[in-house]
C-alpha cells in the first residue's frame, strides 16, 4: 500500500512503481487523471469513496479497459442532511447568531430577524439520489420543490423546467446537485445568479466548479444575491476571502459525506 501523497517525487515514484500498482483509491479530490493511468501499465481498478467521477478520467479507463467504481447511495441522507441544514444555517443566520452568543452580544440587546424556511421555493439543479433526498427532505418543511435536469422525470410529482435561469426566476433557494462533467461546469453563472436575485439563496452541495465562483463572490459582495451555503468551491482548500466577512454566507470545508456512520 502506498501513499501517494506522501511521495515527495510523485513523478519519480510512480516510475519506479509503474509495474507494480494495480489498484488506485481516491476520493472526491484526488482521483485518477490521463497522465497517472498512462504511468500505470498494469492498473485494473481505479476505486474512489465518492459518489461524483469527476476527478477520474473516465474516457482513458475506458479505453484502457480499467474498472471504475464509486460510493453511492450509502453517503445520500447525509449530504441531502447537510444541504438542509445549509439552508436553515443561511436562513437563520445559525453560524451568526452562535457567535452573536458567544461574543457576549446577547447581553447588549436582542438579534435581529432573520428569514423563514418552511414553504420557500426550493429548485434544484439534478433530480438524481442526492437531489431527490433534499427535496424530500424540503417537503416536509411545506416547500414547494422543482428542478432542472437533462430530462424531465416520468415519477417525479415536481414541477419541472427546462432551463437552469428559469428554475433559478421561480425558486427563493437554488441547489446543485448534479454531476460534475463538461456540460455542467459553471451551470451556475451570472445570468442565473441574477435569476435568482437579491434574495434568493445558493446551496452548493455538488462540485465547487458548478459555480462561477468569482460571479458568485461579487454577487454577494454587491448584495445582488441574497445569500449562500457552500460545501464545496472551485480550488479546494481554497475559499475566497471576500465571503469570511459576509454574515449572510455559511462556508464548510466539503464535509458533505463526511460522517463516521458513513465512512465507516
Ligand atoms: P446521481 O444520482 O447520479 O445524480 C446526478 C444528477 O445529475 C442526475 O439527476 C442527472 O440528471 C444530473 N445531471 C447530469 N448531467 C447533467 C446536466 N448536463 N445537466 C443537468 N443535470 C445533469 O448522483 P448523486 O448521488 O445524486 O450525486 C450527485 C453529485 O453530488 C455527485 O456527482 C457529486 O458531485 C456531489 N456530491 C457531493 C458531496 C459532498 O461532499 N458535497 C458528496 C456526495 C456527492 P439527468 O440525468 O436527468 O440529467
Amino acid at each position: 500500500l502506498f501513499r501517494y501523497w506522501t511521495q515527495p517525487k510523485q513523478r519519480e515514484f510512480l516510475a519506479q512503481q509503474a509495474e507494480s500498482i494495480l489498484a488506485v483509491v481516491g476520493n472526491a479530490t484526488a482521483g485518477a487523471d490521463a497522465s497517472l493511468i498512462e504511468a500505470l501499465p498494469k492498473l485494473e481498478i481505479v476505486s474512489s469513496f465518492s459518489v461524483g467521477l469527476d476527478k477520474v478520467d473516465l474516457i482513458k479507463c475506458k479505453e484502457k479497459g480499467v474498472r471504475v467504481t464509486n460510493t453511492p447511495d450509502v453517503l445520500t441522507d447525509d449530504v441531502a442532511d447537510l444541504a438542509i441544514g445549509l439552508m436553515l444555517a443561511v436562513l437563520r443566520r445559525i453560524c451568526e447568531c452562535d457567535k452573536y452568543v458567544r461574543r457576549g452580544d446577547w447581553k447588549l440587546g436582542d438579534f435581529k430577524l432573520t428569514t423563514k424556511f418552511s414553504g420557500k421555493r426550493v429548485g434544484i439543479i439534478g433530480l438524481g439520489r442526492i437531489g431527490l433526498a433534499v427535496a424530500e427532505r424540503a417537503e416536509a418543511f411545506d416547500c414547494p420543490i422543482s428542478y432542472y435536469s437533462r430530462s424531465k422525470k416520468v415519477n417525479a410529482n415536481y414541477t419541472y423546467y427546462s432551463s437552469v435561469v428559469e428554475l433559478a426566476s421561480n425558486s427563493d433557494i437554488l441547489l446543485v446537485a448534479c454531476a460534475l462533467t463538461p456540460q455542467t461546469t459553471h451551470i451556475v453563472n451570472r445570468e442565473v445568479i441574477d435569476a435568482l436575485g437579491p434574495k434568493g439563496i445558493l446551496i452548493n452541495i455538488g462540485r465547487g466548479p458548478h459555480v462561477d465562483e468569482a460571479e458568485l463572490v461579487s454577487a454577494l459582495v454587491e448584495g445582488r444575491l441574497g445569500g449562500a451555503g457552500l460545501d464545496v468551491f472551485e480550488r479546494e482548500p481554497e475559499v475566497p476571502e471576500q465571503l469570511f466577512g459576509l454574515e449572510n454566507v455559511v462556508l464548510l470545508p466539503h464535509v458533505g459525506s463526511g460522517t463516521v456512520e458513513t465512512r465507516i
